[in-house]
């Protein structure tokens, strides 16, 4: 598994950021110039090439992803300075997120179905950490989650008749969870039950003390649902903590009805949704068609796993 391979975007990161720069969640140490952070954090068992280096190698016809300071996701305990010239390489490819010294154990080895709940009181109680996946019908999280284990079929445990509504645990290496829940929006089902959808997975963000993040997965071949920004804005006002999942990324062929493309989707939807976040959420693009961004999504939750196991 190499995440070194070519970068799909070219990332600037601008030097003077806004004064609303703010830390997620909260600066525990100081900005100070940190060129040694990347070098002294622990090597993560993703691959045998780390520290990762984001090289800025990406060809001229690429299309380039601007994120500037303030727009970045910087996790706890991370140092990150101004005049740092070393940040673009600590920043995950196709995501605004910069590394921290908790990226390490990302690696799945091993990946089994252990249940499905009807109620947040239900799930496993082992306390291990999680992470929920969850988005519209057909926004390839199936897909999404196949890939993360690397098995073609983990995730049909999901779709068999009488688990589609449920809560269902997948574990990890023994040691977290991989969380599928029930996909929203799905327009041929009876409104009572979008409506129960609603409220049993509301329960879980809010009630379930392990969940980490919730991964909330977007499509970024087609424009912003309404139901997406709804989800976004439910999460944000809640102050769940949210990563944005963009699928579909490999689907760049322009629409001639003015269809955009996934990058211009994806600004589009931060645009549309900084107005429910104090601070800017997590996000990375992803294709369960190329991998892109598999290792990234790995990386972001060993990172967040470890720094909660901590603390
Ligand atoms: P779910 O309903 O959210 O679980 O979605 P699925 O994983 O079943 O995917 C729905 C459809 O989208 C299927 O036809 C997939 O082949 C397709 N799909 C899923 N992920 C991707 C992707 O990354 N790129 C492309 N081009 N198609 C995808």
């Amino acid at each position: 598994m190499v995440v070194t391979q070519l970068p799909r975007f070219h990332y600037l990161v601008f030097k003077n950021p806004p004064p609303s720069f703010k830390f997620f969640p909260k600066p525990k140490v100081p900005i100070k110039s940190t060129a040694s952070t990347l070098f002294s954090a622990p090597k993560s068992t993703l691959s045998t090439t780390e520290p990762i280096p984001i090289t800025d190698f990406s060809l001229p016809d690429e299309p380039k992803l601007e994120i500037s300071l303030d727009k970045l996701f910087i996790p706890p305990e991370t140092q990150v300075s101004c005049d740092d010239s070393s940040l673009s390489t600590r920043i995950l490819k196709g995501s605004n997120i910069v590394l921290s010294k908790y990226a390490r154990d990302a690696q799945v080895v091993q990946a089994e179905f252990v249940k499905s709940s009807v109620r947040t009181e239900d799930c496993p109680s082992d306390g291990l950490p999680e992470f929920a996946l969850v988005g519209r019908s057909n926004v390839g999280k199936s897909s999404l989650l196949n890939s993360l284990v690397r098995r073609k079929r983990l995730a049909l445990t999901s779709k068999k008749p009488g688990k589609t509504q449920c809560i269902n645990h997948f574990r990890i290496n023994d040691s977290w969870y991989l969380v599928d829940l029930p996909g929203y929006g799905y327009a041929s089902a009876p409104q009572e039950l979008r409506t129960d959808w609603g409220k049993f997975t509301k329960d879980y963000f809010i009630n379930r003390s392990t969940l980490v993040s919730v991964f909330l997965l977007i499509d970024a071949s087609i424009p912003a649902k309404k139901i997406d920004l709804e989800y976004a804005s439910w999460l944000g006002q809640n102050q769940v903590p949210m990563t944005l999942i963009f699928t579909k990324c490999d689907k760049r062929k322009k629409k001639k009805n003015g269809g955009k493309r996934p990058e211009e989707n994806v600004k589009d939807f931060q645009e549309l949704i900084c107005g429910f976040f104090q601070t800017v959420p997590p996000w990375i693009m992803t294709s369960s068609v190329t991998n892109q961004g598999r290792d990234e999504i790995l990386l972001h939750m060993a990172q967040l796993r470890n720094y909660w196991l901590k603390h």
